[in-house]
């Protein structure tokens, strides 16, 4: 696979871009708060880019019941890590299903509208690019003064911080 030096702040904007409109006629509004400038990371563009794009579906998804939301990206820089939030203000995810939701197949979607598969994916990119994923679903903080909803964080090292 191709390996590059990936600005994160540029494939969020590339999916920003892809998805917003898409978003708009859900009645979601996209908010970003990125990081001036981010240390690149060292990585396969494509692959990281299906990354956020099935976060920002999903999350997508998870606002639609309640007829729109508010879905925020932020960068930040965190020691030597690229951190990228993805944060909804959608349904958010119940406890006993916190656990299952990186297996492969777990889905609440009806049949044939999940395959259960996006997170699972997503979770194996980030592992094999030296990251981590975790959830946090209520998000606990209301200083964004968004509704509760989920939050996905992304964390991969700076290329040559010797991870
Ligand atoms: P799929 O989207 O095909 O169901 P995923 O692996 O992408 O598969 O997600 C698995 C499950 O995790 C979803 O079916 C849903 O129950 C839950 N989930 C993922 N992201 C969110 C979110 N942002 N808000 C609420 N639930 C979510
Ligand atoms: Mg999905």
């Amino acid at each position: 696979s191709t390996r590059e030096e990936i600005d994160l702040n540029e494939i969020l904007a590339d999916v920003v871009a892809v998805t917003e409109h898409t978003l708009g006629l859900s009645h979601i509004a996209v908010h970003r708060q990125f990081a001036d400038s981010l240390p690149r990371i060292d990585g396969d563009p494509e692959k990281l880019r299906q990354v956020f794009v099935n976060l920002v579906n999903n999350a997508h998804h998870a606002m639609l019941e309640q007829g729109g939301g508010e879905l925020l990206l932020r960068t930040r820089i965190e020691n030597d890590d690229v951190v990228v939030e993805i944060r909804d203000s959608g349904q958010g995810i119940p406890e006993k299903h916190l656990a299952k939701i990186f297996e492969p197949f777990f889905t609440t979607k009806p049949v044939g509208q999940g395959t259960g598969l996006g997170l699972s994916v997503s979770y194996g990119i980030i592992h094999e690019h030296g990251g981590t994923i975790g959830v946090e679903s209520p998000v606990n903080d209301q200083q964004q003064g968004m509704l509760p909803g989920t939050l996905f964080r992304v964390r991969l090292p700076a290329s040559g911080s010797g991870h």
